[in-house]
């Protein structure tokens, strides 16, 4: 039988294997899983055809008890609700876990991106801010890039709002600078990554110095864990995107190719290292391995074949709940998405703070600001870890579920 990957069970599974950890009451449980709200648009687009083509758009917020609502939008495809309530609720983990003041959302659009013009990506994205806005405020729910989208798209958001409800930068973060984004903020999910990689190796007995890493996923997240883990000494051997993968045993020239993918938004005809499949990166003899594209990459089919004695889940929901146990049983230490990936929605969380400050930080205090606080939560989930005897993503899930069933309890209202 076919897996079924990704969606808001395989979340709830985990959830409930640290709801169960900390004995949460049924009640509480109910409370903590089913979303705030769901919103769903329909978003028509003329096209350049001529012809009018009818999109759907999402936004699925989880739960507010800690303060406004935050998480990416998606434009993709495979975009849909139950995707957007698992993405959401992963939020709300991630936000907890940081001890950032949010709670968690997620939403995007049904649709292929590539098959877009600039003139229509810009038209959907004004369409769907109109007719989702309502939805969203400075204190309600604040959106962020994802797949696919980015500090432009995040632009046309912040004008279309402005338009309609007054300037308000802060209605989504991961802007570029010239509109009020934070230094710091297109490098932060990677920057996170490595600082969480770097503080695993050295736990778990691995040199992160000539440590080879492979990354599936070279978008802003892949590409940025790379250039700084490579930073840091580590050889990246293989990374990939959709249109395939490329290895070196010695280590791939990173900074080359950053700087040919960050202009052409693919790894392509880069013309060094050899071909390699995304099936076989995931598969490859390495030390760590980073799945930083979409959810699902590992899963019973091919957890049993991973090599890395370490994964770190760059991406959302890269390992399905099975594949999970089987790399556990085999000993293989996964850094879970909710801590591995949180330097996004921590540098997100700063930004949104400067635009209501109408003041902005540099880049060296963003950047020590977010060591500081992703280096803090990996320290609790590891002690948690011990203490409980747990995995670690339980233990993560375990601090946030404390957190955000602690703000629900002393806020009341039911
Ligand atoms: P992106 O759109 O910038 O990049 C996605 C990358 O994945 C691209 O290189 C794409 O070609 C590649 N890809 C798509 N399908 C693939 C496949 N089948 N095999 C290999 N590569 C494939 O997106 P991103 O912002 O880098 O997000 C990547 C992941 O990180 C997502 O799971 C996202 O939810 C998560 N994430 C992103 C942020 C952020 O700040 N952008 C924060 C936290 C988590």
């Amino acid at each position: 039988m076919a897996e079924r990957i990704n969606n808001y069970d395989n979340t709830n599974r985990l959830f409930d294997r640290a709801a169960d950890a900390v004995e949460l009451p049924e009640d509480q449980r109910l409370l903590l899983k089913t979303p705030f709200r769901e919103v769903q648009v329909e978003v028509p687009v003329r096209m350049s055809d001529g012809n009018i083509e009818v999109f759907l758009g999402y936004r699925v917020q989880h739960n507010t008890a800690r303060g406004p609502m935050k998480g990416g939008l998606r434009y993709h495809p495979h975009v849909d609700i139950d995707e957007a309530r698992a993405l959401a609720s992963l939020m709300t983990w991630k936000t907890a876990l940081v001890d950032v003041p949010f709670g968690g959302a997620k939403g995007g659009i049904t649709c292929d991106p590539k098959e877009l013009t600039e003139k229509e990506l810009e038209h959907l994205t004004r369409r769907f801010t109109t007719r989702i806005g309502l939805a969203w405020g400075l204190h309600t729910d604040v959106p962020a890039p994802d797949v696919n989208t980015n500090a432009q798209i995040m632009a046309w958001i912040m004008d279309e709002y402005s338009q309609r409800y007054g300037y308000t930068p802060g209605i989504v973060t991961g802007k570029p600078l010239a509109l009020g984004g934070s230094p710091g903020r297109e490098a932060a999910t990677g920057r996170g990554v490595s600082i969480i990689t770097r503080e695993a190796t050295r736990d778990f007995g691995i040199e992160l110095k000539g440590a080879r890493i492979a990354i599936q996923g070279f978008g802003n997240v892949g590409s940025w864990t790379a250039r700084i883990l490579s930073e840091m000494g580590a050889n990246i051997v293989a990374v990939s995107d959709a249109s395939g993968g490329i290895y070196a045993s010695d280590g791939l020239p990173i900074d080359d190719l950053f700087h040919y993918s960050y202009k052409r938004r693919t790894i392509e005809r880069f013309g060094q290292g050899e071909a390699i499949s995304n099936e076989d990166l995931l598969t490859l003899d390495c030390d760590i391995l980073i799945p930083a594209a979409l959810g699902g990459s590992i899963t019973k089919d091919n957890a049993k074949d991973i090599k890395a004695k370490m994964v770190v889940e760059a991406a959302n929901s890269p390992v399905t709940t099975i594949a999970d146990a089987i790399l556990e049983e085999r000993g293989v230490i996964i850094v879970p998405d909710i801590l591995a990936n949180a330097g996004g929605v921590t540098v997100s969380y700063f930004e949104w703070v400067q635009n209501i400050q109408a003041f902005s930080w540099d880049e060296t205090q963003v950047n020590d600001k977010l060591e500081g606080i992703m280096s803090r939560a990996y320290a609790n989930v590891i002690t948690t870890m011990k203490e409980m005897a747990v995995p670690m993503r339980t233990a993560a899930f375990a601090i946030s579920i404390q957190r955000v069933a602690e703000a629900e309890k002393l806020r009341g209202g039911f």
